[in-house]
């Protein structure tokens, strides 16, 4: 999945440790078979060499993710939409050399037709890509629905203590050897070396972060970052980070992705119909200032020379 895992235990003993490690280790890489956009023979790029002809029968995680996808396309009125891989494409993600041009705004809207979660045909655990040009793109949702599949194989496998962390998609369970609650960092988006403050996590719950700066194109040496606004075709711009609190790794997955396509002036409304998330979100601009929902008020500690710019996000600021 293009990133690193770790598991951090709390109190388990080294042998239980070990084989809870290979466990983990080995559901990753069942779940990376399935669901990565980089493997020409996964599952998700089947999907996409059947899109227009045959559905197809597909695995358990990759039914259920698509499911949870679409359930996650509706609550966010279509900003986060894994659809979206056919433009990811166009603008050069996820491809081996960088773009020496902008797309055009024709190419934009040739590849745009085929963007729509709505159409992704799901019966049965079948599912067909009615158009050929569709394909789905799994990078916003993935890596937190593997988080929670290994935070069940640690519970389920007697351990109390842990963190999980798959490249910033982090679901903790009971407290760490040292303190009362887990604490996670959140980076500054304006510079990787520095954290903007500190996140206290209790049991169960989980935290995702996209940033534009951990992945994105230079063209004509200017950066775009990796996700796309699926009603423009664009990437987004405007947003240095969001940080999601969720009582899931799923939910703050496919949430941060949301909310970054969003943004400051439009999170408000979605933020009244979401089921319990809170947000962080650092616009991008200077000075940094950062914004909160009051859920995450109580849990984040900013930095003393950032707190000047920390602001509550309500549900009805927009
Ligand atoms: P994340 O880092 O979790 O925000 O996920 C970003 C990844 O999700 C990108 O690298 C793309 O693979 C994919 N993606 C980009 N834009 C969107 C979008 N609007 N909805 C869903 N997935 C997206
Ligand atoms: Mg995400």
């Amino acid at each position: 999945m293009g990133g690193l895992a770790t598991v951090t235990m709390g109190s388990a003993n080294p042998q239980q440790a070990e084989t809870v490690t290979a466990q983990v280790s080995e559901l990753f890489e069942d779940l990376e078979r399935e669901l990565s956009t980089y493997r020409s023979d996964s599952t998700v790029s089947l999907l996409a060499k059947n899109a227009g002809v045959n559905p197809l029968a597909v695995p358990e995680a990759t039914w259920r993710v698509l499911n949870l996808a679409h359930h996650f396309g509706q609550l966010s009125e279509g900003t986060f939409d894994v659809t979206v891989a056919p433009v990811v494409k166009l603008w050069g993600f996820g491809g081996t050399s960088a773009l020496a041009n902008l797309p055009s705004k024709e190419e934009i809207q040739d590849q745009l037709k085929f963007v729509d979660y709505r159409r992704v045909i799901l019966k049965g655990q079948t599912v067909f890509l009615p158009f050929k040009g569709m394909a789905v793109d799994l990078g916003g949702i993935a890596k937190g629905y593997a988080v929670d599949r290994a935070f069940d194989s640690c519970r389920d496998a007697g351990i109390k203590d842990f963190l999980i962390d798959l490249s910033g998609n982090i679901r903790v369970s009971g407290r760490p050897d040292w303190g009362e609650d887990w604490q996670i960092g959140v980076r500054d988006p304006f510079d990787r070396s520095r954290i903007i403050g500190k996140i206290l996590l209790r049991s169960g719950m989980a935290l995702a972060t996209s940033g534009s700066y951990e992945r994105f194109v230079e063209i004509a040496s200017l950066r775009y970052s990796h996700i796309i606004d699926p009603r423009t075709g664009y990437p987004v711009t405007g947003t240095a980070s969001v940080t999601v609190l969720a009582r899931d790794a799923t939910s703050a997955d496919s949430f941060s992705t949301c909310f970054f396509v969003m943004g400051l002036k439009e999170a408000g409304g979605i933020l009244q119909k979401t089921p319990p998330v809170d947000v962080l979100i650092v616009p991008d601009i200077y000075p940094t200032e950062i914004w909160l929902t009051s859920g995450l008020a109580e849990a984040f500690d900013p930095l003393p020379e950032l707190s000047n710019g920390v602001k509550i996000l309500t549900p009805a600021a927009t």
